[in-house]
């Protein structure tokens, strides 16, 4: 063997190469890759709604053992508790060997995700066509949402206290639903239009029917028609829309994405992606963690995490007061010396579109989970930005574990920006460092992201619960 230059050794010791996780990981942790894409992609088909994501982690929790978590319940080390919160976001924990006092580590993620939600009063009828009004929902690009094939999801509430599960385009054979679009032919005014004015939120109307009621003379056929329709599966009228919670998504199943099917493209990846990674860890504990572990599924992040189910409920507090107070420990006496993976999305540098990222801070595809410092816009605003030492734990953590990292930035400083979860929790005293899987297309209706990025976010979450 030859020996090494003294400049190859100083390359080596000082310079921070960075690698395509590809060429580094080995067979066994490929093929966990490959395996583990399997569970998520599930996870996206059955979770295309918050609501949706929460039923699934509750059929997936209680399989592994979690009960629901009661005020006053004796909790012991090893026990697995959860807590619903309105049916739209979800908390679990397992208990640590040692005191809350000493602690909990906590991945936080988001399980709402940028969609088309019908108006309280949406359906109507123009020239013999049934449309519904929608308003949309989270930072999306309208142009996107046009000519593609969309499906309904939701609940009604009734007066009565019942609430009826409304779903049509999940299954095989189902209807599905679309947002017309001009022809190019006749375009040629709409294409001179800056793209964030092409399609306007008020032309966002889904069309869901064409057919007039028969034998009828009134006006409005085909929407009492449609109306009729809804009434015979669901048994509502066009008032309960009002207490309603219907959203549009993109009818698309999750895929495997390029001939050697490295890239998951779905619907929801922002930020399912990390939620699956934090539950799923969770899920995969063997061993009675030594911390208290929490994975927190929140709903409203794209829209500023306001509400009784976004990340600054009180909610949270209550769970974790309801899990200290088994210990008779004060709920900031534990938050304070506790740790949070705000497990977000990240933008994957994207070759396309060079000009609004800075390369050499931007998260790149297959290179592993990206560590955010801050997010924010312009002169870091509205980020918590984590301080050096959180970020040096984390750096332990995963290097310990030959987990596949990267520093990322969410494009150039002028370019725009974006948050997360990470402020609030950074808000309750709580160390919080944002972690998560670069994607492209993000907030798109089909989003893509690396298979290998999956997994590492995954295991970064693992790393951290059994830290
Ligand atoms: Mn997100
Ligand atoms: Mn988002």
């Amino acid at each position: 063997m030859e020996e090494k230059t003294t400049a190859q050794q100083l390359r080596e010791r000082l310079l921070n190469e960075r690698k395509n996780g590809w060429d580094v990981v080995g067979e066994a942790t490929e093929q966990a890759i490959f395996d583990y894409s399997e569970g998520y992609k599930a996870f996206l088909d059955r979770g295309k709604t918050e609501r949706g994501c929460v039923a699934y982690a509750v059929e997936l929790a209680q399989e592994m053992g979690f009960i629901p978590l009661e005020r006053g319940m004796i909790l012991e080390p090893g026990m697995k508790v959860y807590r619903v919160n309105r049916d739209r976001a979800i908390n679990l924990a397992v208990v640590g060997s040692m005191p809350l006092s000493r602690g909990t580590s906590i991945a936080a993620a988001h399980i709402d995700s940028p969609r088309l939600d019908l108006k309280p009063v949406p359906l109507y009828e123009d020239s013999e066509l049934a449309f519904l009004k929608t308003h949309y929902y989270g930072g999306l690009r309208k142009y996107q949402w046009v000519a593609i094939p969309l499906e309904l999801q939701g609940v009604v509430a009734m007066k009565d206290g019942s609430v009826i599960q409304v779903s049509v385009g999940g299954q095989p054979g189902d209807p599905l639903f679309v947002i017309d679009d001009l022809l190019p032919h006749l375009g040629a005014e709409q294409s001179k239009r800056p793209l964030g004015e092409a399609i306007p939120g008020e032309s966002l109307n889904i069309l869901v029917g064409s057919r007039p009621l028969r034998g009828d003379e009134g006006a409005d056929r085909v929407k009492l028609s449609v109306l009729n329709l809804l009434n015979q599966k669901y048994g509502i009228t066009e008032a309960d829309f009002a207490s309603a919670e219907i959203e549009a998504v993109p009818a698309f199943h999750a895929v495997d994405i390029g001939f050697d099917r490295t890239l998951i493209g779905a619907y929801g990846h922002d930020d399912r992606v990390c939620a699956y990674a934090g539950l799923k860890a969770l899920l995969d504990l063997s061993v009675t963690p030594r911390r208290t572990t929490v994975c927190v599924l929140a709903d409203k992040e794209e829209i500023g995490s306001d509400g009784v189910s976004g990340m600054q409920s009180h909610f949270f507090e209550t769970f974790m007061e309801d899990l200290c107070a088994s210990q008779s420990v004060p709920l900031w006496a534990c938050l304070e010396n506790s740790f949070c993976l705000s497990a977000d999305v990240t933008a994957a540098y994207d070759p396309n579109f060079p000009e609004v990222y800075e390369k050499n801070n931007s998260a790149r595809v297959n290179y592993g989970v990206g560590l955010c410092k801050y997010t924010g816009s312009r002169g870091k605003s509205g980020a918590s930005d984590a301080g050096a030492e959180a970020v040096a734990y984390v750096r332990r953590l995963l290097d310990d574990r030959d987990i596949l990292w990267q520093m990322a930035e969410l494009g150039k400083i002028d370019a725009g920006g974006g948050g997360t979860v990470a402020c609030y929790m950074a808000n309750r005293n709580i160390d919080t460092l944002d972690a998560g899987v670069p994607v492209l297309s993000m907030h798109s209706p089909f989003e893509i992201v690396s298979k290998l990025d999956c997994y590492m976010t995954y295991a970064a979450c693992r790393a951290l619960y059994e830290s």
